[in-house]
Parts: structure tokens; sequence; C-alpha cells
């Protein structure tokens, strides 16, 4: 995997896939990685053939790959209109909504149009992998207008990047489901190891610790997230992890 610098708007990159070995090029922006907190851009790489799979790659400023793997085996997912579930409720309803679910559990979601809540209970169970986060009216705990969903406590910039980039790049929506399945997959498994972690510690950890734990899958900047949410949810996360780089003032 190799980049091409260029001095004016972007980079061109060619990134060869490891799976079906085709050589992509894609045009990126200098300016949106730039305006990216972390300094680093995800994104999705889609390619149908021998069987629809997503190449994801992380770049940063300079035009490196700073990461790479691939999301497989969804070729027989049913079709779930994705992209009109996001359009109707707005991406930042649908981001806020995925930030209650891995924060929570036992969520109600209910709005006018009952056959889109329908639809978004069956693609968020399917993204949370069956978790039982979404709940019957009577049993939950948060119940969340879907035209209208509630701030967090903590920011949820990562997630309406993440997604933004996802719906600007990726056309089917199969892909769409696995790629956002596999982030939040990932993100639930942290979260859980994070927790548990962050419990039973005696020493202090560091963002570099955590991030080893999770074996390098995480950034920095996913980390910080995880550990907002993780203080959402009550856990006295600045007694167990040093943050050195920012004031807990500007993390959560
Ligand atoms: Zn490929």
């Amino acid at each position: 995997m190799f980049a091409n610098l260029s001095k004016t708007q972007g980079y061109f990159i060619k990134v060869k896939c490891p799976f079906c070995n085709r050589e992509s090029e894609i045009y990126i922006d200098k300016e949106e990685i730039a305006r990216d907190p972390s300094g680093i851009i995800r994104i999705p790489i889609e390619h149908e053939t021998p069987e629809p799979h997503l190449l994801v790659i992380d770049i940063d400023l300079h035009g490196f790959v700073r990461g790479a793997y691939l999301i497989r085996g969804y070729a027989v997912l049913e079709e779930i209109p994705v992209f009109a579930m996001i359009n109707i409720v707005g991406m930042e309803n649908f981001a806020k909504l995925l930030c209650w679910l891995l924060a929570y559990d036992n969520v109600h979601i209910y709005g006018f149009d009952q056959e889109l809540v329908k639809s978004l209970r069956i693609l968020l169970a399917y993204i949370f992998k069956g978790r039982k986060k979404l709940v019957p009216e009577e049993k939950a705990r948060i119940k969340i207008d879907v035209f209208n969903v509630p701030f967090l406590e903590f920011s949820i910039d990562l997630i309406i990047r993440r997604l933004r980039f996802a719906i600007d790049r990726v056309k089917d929506s199969r892909s769409l489901v696995a790629y956002l399945r596999h982030e939040i997959g990932k993100y639930l498994d942290c979260l859980q190891v994070f927790e548990k972690v962050v419990n039973e510690t005696a020493k202090r950890l560091t963002i570099r610790d955590l991030i080893q734990i999770t074996e390098n899958k995480l950034r920095d900047d996913e980390v910080k997230f995880l550990l907002a949410v993780l203080r959402a949810k009550g856990i006295e996360v600045e007694k167990k992890v040093t943050v050195p780089e920012f004031k807990i003032t500007e993390i959560f």
C-alpha cells in the first residue's frame, strides 16, 4: 500500500485488496483529514466480487496507511434500506441512537412512523449483534423517540464522522450495515473489557495500556470515546485512567 502525495488538494491512494487482489485508487481530500480531530480518517472501500466485502483503511495527514482490515461474510445478508432509514430519521438522530445503545441496555424506541420504527429495530438488533439492547416498552428503562433522540452526556462526534464517511463512500446497503455492525461490535466488545479492567485495576492506566489490552484494535480517539461512554454509565474513569495529552474536561 502506498500513497502519492499531491501538494494541493489531496492524495491519490492506491490500495491492493488482500482478498480479491483488486487495486483501488481512491482520492482523499486533505482538508477532510485536517478537519478530523484525530488526524486520521477511516475509509471503507467496497468490492463486489467474488463476494461483497469491504477493505477498511485508516489514512493520516501524510498519506500513510495507518491501519487496514477486511470485512467479509455478509454476502447472504438481506438488504435493509439503511440509507433511506437514516435519511428519514436524520443522520444525527441515528448517530445518537447508536450511542445510546452503546452506553445503555433496556432501551425502547418509538416514533410516529410505526413501519420505520419496526425496520429500525431489525437494523439495530443486527448492528448490535442481537445483544439485548432493545426491549418492549413495559420493560424499558430508557424510552427514545427516534425522530427526536436526546443528547448524550458525551460527545458523539466520532460516531457522526464514521457515519458520514461511510454514507459518502459506500453504495451498497449490505456493505453499510456490515460496516456499522463491525465497528459497533468492536466498540461493544472493548467497552466490556474496559469496564472490567477499569473496575478491577489497582494501578493507574494510560490510554496506551488500554490500546494494548485491545491488541491495538483501537486508536487513541476511539479509546477516549469509549472512556467517555463508560463515564456516562457511572464508572469512575478519571480515578483509574491518566490521559496526559488532554485536560479531562476536553475529553468528556
Ligand atoms: Zn477486495
